[in-house]
C-alpha cells in the first residue's frame, strides 16, 4: 500500500478538493479501496481527473468497504471510460459485479447500468410535465412546499430512471414557477422566520459555542433564496459539451458578477445587490466580479466609476476581477457577425416607432396588436452582413439602423420580439474612446459577457424574469456556455426617493448637502452619516432573500442600525444646549476623579477617567424652573439631581441671568452630608482649563427624516413638496467630554468578539481606506453620532447616525 504522503499527493493531482481528501484519509478502509482502485487501472487514469470521474472514484472507494471486490476493474474503467457517469449507475454496477464477481462481463454491466442509454433533456422535460399535470391539484394545495416531494417523486419515474438527476430540479423550478408563479407569502413564511434568527438574536453569555456557531451558519445564504440555488455545474445545457469545458475553467467554484452601469451612485437597494453577489460567492469560497456594464457611453462618468469600487470595498467586499463590458465588445461584434451568420440577426431600418408597431404597440400606445414581422426580416444573410458592417463603419446615422435578433414573434414573451442586439450612437466611449460608432445592448451583451466570464449563477432582481428567456435563447443561439440567471426580489426603503433624477433635483436645487447628504440613501450618503457597513449587511441579512420585492420603512431600517451600534460603539457624555453650573460649598481647587466605563456592564469597551470640578456643564433642558411640575425628575429649585457617577446629589441655590433676562449660570450646593437617592442622574461635562474639558464641536447635525410621507413621490405637487423644513437641526454650542480624543484615536473601536452580530456580515473598517466616520459614539441620552467629513483639525462636525430611540413621529 502507498504511504498517506503518496496517496495525498495522488488525490491532489487527481483533482480532489482538500476537503475531500481530509475525509477520505480519516477513513482507513476507503483509503485503502482508492488505493487498490487507482493502482487497478494506473494505466488509464489521467491527471487531473475530470470532477464527475473522481466523484465516481470516490463513492465505488466508499462502496468497497475495504473489502477486496473481485473484477472491480471492470467498473472503474467504466467510470474512466465515460460510460457509467451517475452514482446511480455507479450504484447498479457495483452490485452486479459484487454480486457476480469471476463471472461478471462488461457487456452485462452495461446492461444493468443502463450504459449507453441517453435520456434528453427534453424527455426529462415532457416527463416532469406530465407528472406536473397528474398532480396539478395537490401541487397547487401544498405549493412550494411540495418541492421536496416532487423531486423524490420524479426520481422514481422509471423512464428517468437513467437520466441525469442534475437536470430534474432546474426544469421543475420552472414547471413550478409556470404553475405557480413566483413564491410569495404563503411559501416563505416559515423560511423567514428561521432565517431572521441569527442576526435578530443577542446571543446568551452561557450559550455553548456549538450552538451559538451552529445558529451562525444559518443565513440569508443558507435558507430561502440563495440557500435554494443549483451547485456549480448543475445549471441545464442545451449542449452539454460546453458545461464540461465550462467547469474546468470555474475549477468548481461559485463565480458570480455585480453588473452596476456606471450611470450613478449606488444606493441602499444595490447593497443588497452587493450582498446578493459578492456574499453569496465569498459564502461559497466562490469569486465575484466586479463587471462595469459600460454598454451606454452617454451616462456614464468617471466619479461613478469610482464610487462603485470604493462602496463595494467599504461593504467589506474585494471584486475577484474588474472587468468592463466594454472589454469585449471585440467579441461581442464577431458573435453578432455570428448570429447574422446563422440567420438568427437582421438588420433593421425600420424608425423606433415602426418597431413598437411590429411588435404590437397600438396607436394608443397600448400593447396586444397584431405583430408584424419587418420588412427587413428575411433579407439575405450576405446583405444583412454587408449592411452590420456598414453599421460598424459610420455609414448610419443612430436610428438608421439597428441589428434584431430574429426570435419568436408568435412567443407570448414580448422578450422574444426581435430585440435590438445593436445600434448606431454618435458617442465617444470613456473606455475605446472613437473606435466604435455602434453599441451593443444590454440584452446582447449581458448573458454573453456572463458566459464569457463563466459565470455560474447570475442573479439579478425580478424585473428582468421575462429576460431570462431571451438570456438564454442568445446563448444557444452561439452555441456558447450558458449562465443561469435566476432572479431575487428588489429591497425598496419607503420614506425617500432613490431615483438618480429626483436625487439630483435635491442636490441641485440645495436642499441638500449633496450626494452624499446623510439625509439620502445613497451608499455614499449612508457612510457619510456614520452607518457602519456591518450594519447594512447584517438588517440585509435579517431580511432574507426571497422573489418577493421587500419594502421597508425608514424606521426599521434605522432601528437595525440602533441595534448594531449599541453593541458595537462606545459612549460619552454630550451636551447639545449646555448651561454652566458652579458648586458654592466647595473649593475653587475641588476635583474629584471618577472612573466611568465605556459600556457599562462590558468590561471589553474599557474606561475613562473624568474629573469633576466646581464649574461644569450640563444641559439646560435638565434644568426646570417650575417647581409645580411634577413629571420633571430632573434638576429644580425644590428638587436634587443625581449626576452620573458622581456620589452626592447637587442641589440648587441661585441663577444668573444676563440683561435679556436668559439663564448664564446656576448656582447649586454639593449635597455631600446627605445620602440620598435622586429621582434621576444627568449628564455634566467638566469646566475645566487644566483637564482639557469641554471639547467645543462647531456644528452638531441632528438629522429628522427628509421627507414627511412615506411616499413622497405620490405627492400631488411633487416630491420636493414633500419635504420636511425640520430635516437637519445644527447645534453650534453643543460640547462633550475629553475622552474623545481617546475615541477619535482609537476608532473604529476594537469590536466585541463576543457580540451578537454573525462574523459574515461585521466588516472590520480599516482606518487607512475609510473616512473620519468611523469615528462612532453613543451620545448618552442624546443618539448616536459620528464624525462628519466636513471636520477638520480644529474644528469638529458631527452627525447623528440616530436618535437613540425611535421617534415616535
Ligand atoms: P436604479 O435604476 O435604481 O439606479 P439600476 O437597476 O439601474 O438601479 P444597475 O446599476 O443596473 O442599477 O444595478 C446593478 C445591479 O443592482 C443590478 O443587478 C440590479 O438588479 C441591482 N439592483 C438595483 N437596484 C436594486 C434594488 N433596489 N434592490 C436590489 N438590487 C438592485
Ligand atoms: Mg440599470
Amino acid at each position: 500500500m502507498s504511504s498517506t504522503e503518496e496517496l495525498t499527493e495522488k488525490f491532489n493531482k487527481l483533482g480532489l478538493e482538500e476537503v475531500k481528501i481530509k475525509e477520505i484519509l480519516k477513513n482507513k478502509k476507503v483509503l485503502a479501496s482508492f488505493d487498490s482502485i487507482l493502482s487497478e487501472s494506473s494505466s488509464k487514469i489521467t491527471f487531473p481527473l475530470d470532477k464527475t470521474k473522481r466523484l465516481l472514484l470516490h463513492q465505488l472507494a466508499i462502496l468497497s468497504k475495504g473489502e477486496t471486490i473481485v473484477n472491480r476493474q471492470l467498473i472503474t474503467e467504466s467510470i474512466l471510460n465515460d460510460d457509467l457517469k451517475s452514482n446511480q449507475q455507479l450504484d447498479e454496477a457495483f452490485k452486479y459485479v459484487k454480486a457476480n464477481g469471476d463471472n461478471a462481463t462488461k457487456a452485462k454491466l452495461d446492461e444493468v447500468s443502463g450504459v449507453g442509454i441517453i435520456v434528453t433533456e427534453d424527455q426529462v422535460k415532457s416527463q416532469i410535465q406530465n407528472y406536473i399535470q397528474n398532480n396539478k391539484n395537490e401541487i397547487e394545495e401544498k405549493r412550494y412546499q411540495y418541492l421536496p416531494k416532487i423531486l423524490a417523486n420524479v426520481r422514481t419515474i422509471p423512464e428517468l430512471k437513467w437520466a441525469n438527476p442534475g437536470s430534474f430540479k432546474p426544469i421543475i423550478d420552472e414547471e413550478l414557477s409556470k404553475l405557480l408563479g413566483p413564491k410569495d407569502e404563503r411559501d416563505v413564511i416559515k423560511k423567514e422566520k428561521k432565517s431572521k434568527k441569527p442576526a435578530a438574536s443577542t446571543t446568551k453569555p452561557n450559550k455553548s459555542d456549538d450552538k451559538k456557531s451552529q445558529e451562525n451558519q444559518r443565513s440569508m445564504f443558507t435558507e430561502g433564496f440563495l440557500g435554494d440555488l443549483h451547485k456549480v455545474g448543475e445549471n441545464p445545457q442545451k449542449y452539454p459539451e460546453l458545461m464540461v469545458e465550462h467547469l474546468k475553467q470555474v475549477k468548481n467554484q461559485v463565480h458570480t458578477r455585480f453588473p452596476p452601469e456606471p450611470n450613478g451612485f449606488l444606493h441602499i437597494g444595490h447593497s443588497k445587490a452587493i450582498l446578493v453577489n459578492f456574499g453569496f460567492a465569498k459564502h461559497n469560497n466562490g469569486v465575484c466580479y466586479l463587471r462595469y456594464d459600460d454598454t451606454n457611453p452617454e451616462a456614464e462618468e468617471d466619479v461613478y466609476f469610482k464610487s462603485i469600487l470604493k462602496m463595494v470595498n467599504w461593504l467589506g467586499f474585494e471584486p475577484f476581477k474588474i472587468t468592463y463590458s466594454s472589454d469585449y465588445f471585440d467579441e461581442l461584434y464577431q458573435l453578432a457577425e455570428n448570429l447574422i451568420k446563422n440567420d438568427l440577426a437582421y438588420v433593421c431600418h425600420d424608425t423606433a416607432e415602426e418597431i413598437k408597431r411590429s411588435r404590437g404597440i397600438k396607436e394608443d400606445g397600448t400593447p396586444g396588436g397584431e405583430r408584424i414581422p419587418s420588412k427587413d426580416r428575411n433579407r439575405p444573410i450576405e446583405e444583412s452582413l454587408k449592411e452590420f458592417r456598414k453599421m460598424r463603419d459610420g455609414f448610419y446615422k443612430p436610428g438608421e439602423a439597428t441589428l434584431r435578433m430574429k426570435q419568436d414573434l408568435s412567443s407570448p414573451n414580448p422578450q422574444m420580439w426581435d430585440l435590438i442586439a445593436y445600434r448606431v450612437l454618435n458617442a465617444s466611449h470613456p473606455r475605446t474612446g472613437d473606435k466604435w460608432k455602434i453599441y451593443p445592448t444590454y440584452d446582447f451583451t449581458h448573458c454573453l459577457v456572463d458566459s464569457f466570464e463563466n459565470i455560474t449563477h447570475s442573479l439579478c432582481t425580478t424585473e428582468f424574469y421575462l429576460s431570462r428567456e431571451s438570456y438564454e435563447w442568445l446563448c444557444d443561439a452561439l452555441h456558447v456556455y450558458r449562465p443561469a440567471q435566476r432572479e431575487y426580489g428588489r429591497l425598496n426603503i419607503t420614506g425617500t426617493v432613490l431615483s438618480k433624477r429626483k436625487i439630483a433635483k435635491l442636490v441641485n436645487e440645495n436642499y441638500v448637502r449633496g450626494w452624499d447628504d446623510p439625509r439620502l440613501f445613497t451608499l455614499e450618503a449612508i457612510k457619510r452619516r456614520g452607518v457602519p457597513p456591518g450594519a447594512i449587511l447584517t438588517f440585509i441579512n435579517t431580511l432574507g432573500v426571497t422573489t418577493s420585492t421587500t419594502n421597508i420603512q425608514v424606521g426599521r431600517f434605522e432601528s437595525s442600525i440602533r441595534k448594531f451600534l449599541e453593541d458595537t460603539v462606545p459612549r460619552l457624555m454630550l451636551i447639545l444646549n449646555p448651561i454652566e453650573i458652579e458648586i458654592d460649598n466647595v473649593d475653587d481647587d475641588f476635583e474629584l476623579e471618577v472612573e466611568i466605563p465605556y459600556k457599562p456592564g462590558n468590561d471589553k469597551f474599557g474606561s475613562r477617567k473624568l474629573t469633576f470640578t466646581k464649574n461644569f456643564y450640563i444641559d439646560s433642558n435638565d434644568f426646570s424652573e417650575d417647581d409645580l411640575d411634577k413629571e420633571f425628575f430632573r434638576l429644580k429649585p425644590n428638587q436634587p439631581v443625581g449626576l452620573l457617577k458622581i456620589p452626592y446629589n447637587v442641589s440648587f441655590k441661585s441663577l444668573e441671568r444676563d440683561s435679556n433676562g436668559k439663564i448664564t449660570k446656576i448656582h447649586v450646593n454639593y449635597d455631600n452630608e446627605i445620602v440620598k437617592k435622586p429621582k434621576t442622574y444627568i449628564q455634566w461635562i467638566p469646566k475645566s482649563s487644566k483637564h482639557n474639558s469641554p471639547i467645543k464641536i462647531k456644528e452638531t447635525r441632528v438629522y429628522n427624516q427628509l421627507f414627511n410621507s412615506e411616499n413622497p413621490s405620490a405627492h400631488p405637487e411633487g416630491f420636493l413638496k414633500d419635504i420636511n423644513p425640520d430635516s437637519e437641526e445644527i447645534f453650534h454650542n453643543s460640547i462633550v467630554e475629553p475622552a474623545f480624543k481617546q475615541v477619535l484615536k482609537e476608532s473604529p473601536w476594537s469590536i466585541d468578539e463576543e457580540n451578537s452580530i454573525p462574523k459574515e456580515f461585521n466588516v472590520i473598517e480599516d482606518p487607512k481606506t475609510s473616512g473620519p466616520e468611523i469615528v462612532r459614539f453613543q451620545a448618552l441620552r442624546v443618539g448616536y453620532f459620528a464624525l462628519d467629513k466636513d471636520s477638520s483639525d480644529d474644528s469638529i462636525i458631527l452627525n447623528r447616525i440616530v436618535s437613540l430611540k425611535e421617534s415616535t413621529k
